[in-house]
């Protein structure tokens, strides 16, 4: 199967110049998700895997479906004032002005093996916050997992040392 005939380009969404990349007709198709879930699966297991941390909200759904898969617990990192208990927070840089994530402080505990996933990677900037939480609380990032990989803005390079895996790297 090929993903991108799954995924949904929406042009000037939510604002102009950015082409969004949709899965949720790759989540409502059965094979698709099958499929998509698998892969996840067989890149993550016998890793040692504990804990997937999620990002809202695209992350929470492959996050969920694959830490049950691999016996493994999940977290959600989400956008500020989400998280009811105690939190810690990380700001990052946008192309205009700043954004942060937080994650439950007790989430995390140390030495934890964790794989962190979302949706897309696109600058980067995201996940590279998402990764200080975890650290910061002790766990170990053993894998980065995405379905879609923007080559273009190069994201990687902000998330040098990790094992980063996604499933379709798109050029342009
Ligand atoms: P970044 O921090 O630049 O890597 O952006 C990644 C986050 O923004 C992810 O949570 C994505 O869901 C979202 N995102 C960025 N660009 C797109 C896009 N073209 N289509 C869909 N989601 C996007």
């Amino acid at each position: 199967m090929n993903l991108a005939d799954v995924i949904r380009d929406v042009p000037d969404f939510p604002k102009k110049g950015i082409m969004f990349k949709d899965i949720t007709t790759l989540l409502k198709n059965p094979e698709a998700l099958k499929f998509t879930a698998l892969q996840f699966y067989n890149f993550s297991k016998d890793k040692g895997i504990n804990k997937v941390v999620g990002i809202e909200s695209r992350g929470f759904i492959f996050g969920t479906l694959l830490a049950e898969k691999l016996g493994a617990g999940f977290v959600p990192v989400r956008k500020p004032g989400k998280l009811p208990a105690d939190t810690l927070s990380e700001s990052y840089e946008l192309e205009y002005g700043t954004d942060s994530i937080e994650i439950h402080k007790d989430a995390i505990q140390p030495g934890d093996k964790v794989l962190m996933h979302d949706d897309l990677l696109a600058t980067g900037g995201t996940m590279e916050a998402a990764i200080k939480l975890v650290e910061k609380l002790g766990g170990e990032v053993v894998q980065i997992s995405f379905i879609i990989e923007l080559m273009f803005l190069n994201g990687r390079d902000k998330l040098k040392g990790y094992d980063i895996k996604s499933l379709l790297e798109v050029n342009d």
